[in-house]
């Protein structure tokens, strides 16, 4: 079982207008097998903790550690982030022109394991996979996220997720956009990385919609670069019905 262990993480992005602090002091700690849900608004940096956890160069650390089982995340690579274990499922996945999803599915996998898949059982898993997550075959040939609609792109975010077992999955925001059977079609994908691997999740959203499905262990509100409070499934059920005012109130 993994330990994912966040302290006192600080991050700043350049901008045009100068060089801005968004993470400003975040403590957390993700064990395999539990989920906490991160919810906060538009803003917050919740998308810059996923970034910054996965080593995007765009985001500076300027403090804090992150520690995965104990070794040094930030000092890893992005490539070795991955190989350790850490999956990062993106707000806006990223096209990429001339690649196939079966073979980045394959790249992704080879590289993650350091050797390539068993032919055999790898075009099994792959089939397997794709129709849990009610995927049409021929979807494997089309190129990653090019012209896949919003769904789309969710999907094949929690496919690569079924497909890599990774020991802390960061899924940002796998919710928005999707439509009453495609968040049920992906949530039982999360779940059932939940039953199978003893995998750690961090689910970032802004909706308790997902919350309905992905049961949560902990919920943590995230008001301007740090978390601002953190509970129980309750908290999300407090936050339907009083939103984040009274956190975005004191944190400024
Ligand atoms: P959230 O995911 O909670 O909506 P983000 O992490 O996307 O928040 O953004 C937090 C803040 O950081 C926002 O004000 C956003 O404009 C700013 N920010 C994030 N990434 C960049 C970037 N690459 N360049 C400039 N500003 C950024
Ligand atoms: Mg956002
Ligand atoms: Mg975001």
């Amino acid at each position: 079982m993994s330990v994912l262990e966040i302290t006192n993480l600080h991050a700043t992005v350049d901008t045009p207008e100068g060089t801005k602090e968004i993470l400003k002091g975040v403590d957390l700690t993700i064990r395999g097998g539990e989920t906490h849900a991160i919810m906060g608004p538009n803003g917050s940096g919740k998308s810059t903790l996923a970034y910054a956890l996965a080593g995007h160069p765009k985001y500076q650390i300027t403090e804090g550690s992150v520690t995965l089982d104990g070794e040094d995340v930030l000092e890893m690579s992005v490539d070795e982030r991955a190989r350790a274990g850490v999956f990062l499922a993106m707000q806006y996945p990223v096209e990429v022109p001339g690649v196939t999803v079966s073979n980045f599915l394959r790249t992704a996998k080879t590289a993650v394991d350091g050797e390539a898949p068993s032919l055999r059982t790898w075009v099994k898993d792959v089939k397997g996979a794709m129709d849990d997550l009610r995927m049409d075959p021929v979807f494997a040939e089309r190129n990653v996220n090019e012209g896949f609609s919003g769904g789309e792109k969710k999907r094949h975010e929690i496919l690569q997720m079924q497909l890599l077992k990774p020991s802390i999955a960061i899924l940002d925001e796998t919710d928005s956009g999707l439509d009453v059977d495609a968040l049920r079609i992906v949530s039982e994908g999360v779940n059932r990385a939940k039953e199978n691997t003893e995998v750690g999740i961090m689910l970032i959203t802004h909706y308790t919609r997902i919350l309905n499905y992905v049961k949560p262990d902990f919920v943590h509100v995230f008001v301007n670069g740090r978390i601002a409070e953190q509970g129980g499934p309750e908290l999300a059920e407090r936050l339907e019905n009083e939103g984040y005012d009274r956190f975005l109130a004191a944190a400024n």
